[in-house]
C-alpha cells in the first residue's frame, strides 16, 4: 500500500490558519490597527472600501521595517514581541503570535509600503496568496502603510459567506472604536468609501468617549478609579440616565485589550442594579491594569477572551469600584444639592427596591396566582396554531354568545346606547338582524390598561397586546413593501436635516436603498448628515429624527443578538420602532383596525421576536374558574 500523507503547501496550511484569525474584514482592520499602535504610531489612518471587502488600509508614522523585517513579517509565526516562551508572561503589545500578517496574505492581495525611522529609502512589497510578486526599494514616508485588496478573492466559499455591507460596515466600526477607545493619546482617522466617518484627535479619554459616543455624555460620565498592588481600574461609567436599551456602549480594556467578559460585565451591572431599568445597560470605559503575569491572553486567537488567575478577586474589586464611584458621584440629580447627606443615606433613598423586597413579592401566592402554568388564563400554545386557520369563526358571534345568559335578556333594549355597550347581545335576544351587520356593529373592543385590546370571540374573549400585535401588522406590511410595492413617501412639509453620529451616518448610508424602497425619502447631504424629506406614511410627520434614531438602536440591537440578514433585520427594527407603543389611547375604531389587520396577518399569534400577540380565554375554562364547570 502506498503512504499516503502529505504536507500541505504553505498556501493551503496558511488559508487553513487564516480562517481563525481572520474572519471577516473586520478582522483585519483589528490586526493592522493593532500593528500600528504596537509599532509606536501617534497617527494612524484607516481607509476602507466597500466595507472592507474590496479594500482594508492602515497608515501609521511607527517605527516602520527593514527590508528584510518586511519580507518576514509575512511568514508565519514572524514576530518581533516576543522570544521565548517567558516572554507570554510579561506581554505589553497588542499581538505576539505572528500570525496576522501571515494569514492576511494568504486570503488575499496585500500591498506593503514601509520605511524605518532614519533610514533613506523605503520598502515595497506586494504579496498574494502567500507568494511574493513584487519587491522592491521604493520613496514613502516613515511608518508603514499596508493595504490588503480583495479579501478572500481565492477561497469563494468564504467571500461568499461575507454578509452584506451594513453588517460588515458595523463590524469595521466596532473593532475601530474598540481601538481607538484604548488609546485616546493617539490621532485615529477613519474612511469609508471616501467619505470620512471618525476624525479622533489625540487627547483625554473623556474627550475620547464624548467624540465616538456623542456629546450628550459631556457632562453624564462618572469617573472610576481605584489602585491597589494587585490591580488598578480606572474609566468612566455613563450615569444611569444614559443607560440604553441595547448593548453597544460597554468596553472593557485589560492592559488596554479589548475584551468580551460576561462575568465582568455582570459585575457592572450589579453595581447598577437598583439604578437603572431592568434590560438596560449603561454605558462603561473601564480599564484594568494589573501585571501580566497574572492573566493568560492567549487562549484564543483573536485574544478577546482572556484567563484571569483570579476571577473572583477581579469581580469583587470591579463591582465595588463601580458601587464607589457612582455613590461618590451621588448619581441621583435631585440628590446632589438639595438634600443633606444623612437623608441620602437612608435606606428607603438609597435603595429603592432591594432584592428581597422583589423576592418577597415573588413569593406571593397573589404573584404565583398569575404567572403559573396551568392556570385558565395561560394561553393553551398546543392548539394556538390551529385556532389561527379558523380565525373568522372566531368573530362570527354564534348562539353560546356571553351575553345570552338571564341577564342580558331582562335588559331593556336600548337603542341609542352608545357604540361600547355589549350590543349584539342584547340583541341577539331579540331578533336575528345582527348576523348580517358589518365588523363595525359587532361588539367593540375594549382597551385595558392603555396597553391590552379586549375583544369578544365566538368562545370566550382575547387578550390582545396592542404593541406586540401592531408589531406584527407593520412587519408583514413592510416585508410586502420589500417583496412587491414600496410603501407610499409621505412628503414632508419641511425638510428635516439629520446630524447623526458618524458610525450611524456610515450605517444609514449602507441601508439607504431599503430605507428608500420602505418610504424614506432621504439623502446623504455631507458631513454625517442626511436630508429627510419625506417618510413612510404610516409614521406621524415632525418624529423624523426620533423614527430615524430608534431605527437605528433597533437595528444595532438586532444585529448584536441574532444572526439575521439585514433586510429582515431592517424590517424588524422598523416595526419595533413604529409600532403602537404600551400607554397609548386607542379609539375603539383603531383597537378594531388593530384586530382586523392582525388576523389578515400570515402569522398572527407571535409578534416578529416571537412574543405573543394574544391570549385567549375560554368560556369554558372561565366557567371552571368561577366554578360554573359542573
Ligand atoms: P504580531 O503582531 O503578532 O507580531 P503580525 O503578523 O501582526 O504578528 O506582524 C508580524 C510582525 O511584523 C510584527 O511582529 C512586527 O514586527 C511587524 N509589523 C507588522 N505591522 C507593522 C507595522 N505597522 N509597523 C512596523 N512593524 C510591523
Ligand atoms: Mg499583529
Amino acid at each position: 500500500m502506498a503512504d499516503i500523507i502529505n504536507l500541505l503547501p504553505d498556501n493551503i496550511a496558511n488559508q487553513i490558519a487564516a480562517g481563525e484569525v481572520i474572519q471577516r474584514p473586520a478582522s483585519a482592520v483589528k490586526e493592522l490597527l493593532e500593528n500600528a499602535v504596537d509599532a509606536g504610531a501617534t497617527e494612524i489612518q484607516l481607509i476602507i472600501r466597500d466595507a472592507g471587502k474590496e479594500l482594508v488600509q492602515v497608515i501609521d508614522n511607527g517605527g516602520g521595517m527593514s527590508e528584510t523585517d518586511a519580507r518576514m513579517c509575512f511568514e508565519r509565526h514572524a514576530t518581533s514581541k516576543i522570544k521565548t516562551i517567558n516572554d507570554l508572561f510579561e506581554i505589553r503589545t497588542m499581538g505576539f503570535r505572528g500570525e496576522a500578517l501571515a494569514s492576511i496574505a494568504a486570503v488575499a492581495q496585500v500591498e506593503l509600503k514601509t520605511r524605518k525611522t532614519g533610514s533613506p529609502v523605503g520598502t515595497y512589497i506586494e504579496i498574494d496568496n502567500s507568494v511574493v510578486r513584487k519587491q522592491e526599494p521604493c520613496q514613502t514616508a516613515e511608518g508603514t502603510s499596508i493595504a490588503m485588496k480583495n479579501l478572500f478573492f481565492n477561497v469563494p466559499a468564504r467571500r461568499n459567506f461575507l454578509k452584506s455591507n451594513a453588517a460588515e460596515l458595523r463590524h469595521i466600526v466596532d473593532e475601530f472604536i474598540r481601538v481607538a477607545m484604548a488609546f485616546p493619546q493617539l490621532q485615529f482617522t477613519f474612511t469609508s468609501n471616501n467619505q470620512q466617518v471618525f476624525y479622533l484627535e489625540k487627547g483625554s479619554l473623556k474627550q475620547r468617549i464624548i467624540a465616538i459616543l456623542g456629546q450628550h455624555y459631556n457632562s453624564r460620565l462618572v469617573t472610576v478609579k481605584e489602585s491597589t498592588d494587585y490591580l488598578n481600574v480606572h474609566g468612566f461609567v455613563g450615569k444611569p440616565e444614559t443607560a440604553k436599551k441595547t448593548r453597544g456602549d460597554q468596553f472593557f480594556f485589560v492592559n488596554n485589550r479589548f475584551i468580551k467578559s460576561p462575568y465582568l460585565h455582570h459585575a457592572i451591572m450589579s453595581a447598577f442594579a437598583e439604578l437603572i431599568p431592568a434590560d438596560s445597560f449603561p454605558h462603561y470605559s473601564l480599564f484594568i491594569d494589573l501585571d501580566p503575569a497574572h492573566v493568560d491572553i492567549n487562549v484564543h486567537p483573536t485574544k478577546q477572551e482572556i484567563k484571569f488567575e483570579d476571577d473572583k478577586i477581579l469581580y469583587a474589586f470591579v463591582q465595588s469600584a463601580v458601587k464607589h464611584a457612582l455613590a461618590q458621584f451621588n448619581v441621583t440629580p435631585a440628590l446632589d444639592f438639595n438634600l443633606d447627606p444623612g437623608i441620602q443615606q437612608l435606606d428607603a433613598v438609597s435603595k429603592p427596591f432591594t432584592e428581597q423586597q422583589q423576592q418577597r413579592s415573588a413569593n406571593s401566592s397573589l404573584y404565583k396566582t398569575f404567572t403559573q402554568a396551568n392556570q385558565a388564563h395561560i394561553i393553551d400554545k398546543s392548539n394556538n396554531t390551529s385556532n389561527l386557520k379558523h380565525w373568522k369563526d372566531l368573530y362570527e358571534i354564534g348562539k353560546t354568545d356571553l351575553g345570552t345568559g338571564s341577564r342580558g335578556s331582562d335588559m331593556p333594549a336600548m337603542p341609542e346606547t352608545p357604540a361600547f355597550v355589549n350590543r349584539p347581545s342584547t340583541a341577539s335576544v331579540i331578533d336575528d338582524s345582527w348576523q348580517d351587520t358589518t365588523a363595525t356593529d359587532q361588539k367593540v373592543p375594549v382597551q385595558v390598561h392603555q396597553q391590552y385590546i379586549l375583544s369578544q370571540i365566538k368562545s370566550g374573549f382575547i387578550l390582545i397586546d396592542q404593541q406586540a400585535a401592531h408589531e406584527r401588522i407593520l412587519y408583514e406590511r413592510y416585508l410586502r413593501a420589500l417583496q412587491d410595492k414600496p410603501m407610499p413617501t409621505q412628503q414632508s412639509l419641511f425638510p428635516q436635516t439629520l446630524q447623526l453620529l458618524p458610525q450611524d451616518a456610515a450605517l444609514i448610508a449602507e441601508m439607504l436603498p431599503d430605507l428608500q424602497t420602505l418610504g424614506y425619502d432621504m439623502e446623504p447631504f455631507g458631513n454625517h448628515t442626511f436630508v429627510v424629506r419625506g417618510t413612510p406614511a404610516d409614521i406621524q410627520s415632525g418624529n423624523e429624527q426620533a423614527s430615524i434614531e430608534g431605527l437605528l438602536e433597533q437595528f444595532k440591537h438586532f444585529s448584536a443578538e441574532l444572526k439575521i440578514n439585514k433586510r429582515e433585520q431592517l424590517v424588524r427594527s422598523m416595526a419595533r420602532n413604529n409600532a403602537i407603543p404600551a400607554g397609548k389611547v386607542l379609539a375603539p375604531r383603531e383597537m378594531q383596525n388593530i384586530i382586523d389587520e392582525l388576523f389578515a396577518c400570515s402569522m398572527p399569534n407571535v409578534s416578529p421576536g416571537g412574543k405573543f400577540t394574544y391570549v385567549s380565554f375560554k368560556l369554558a375554562d372561565l366557567a371552571k374558574m368561577f366554578d360554573r364547570g359542573n
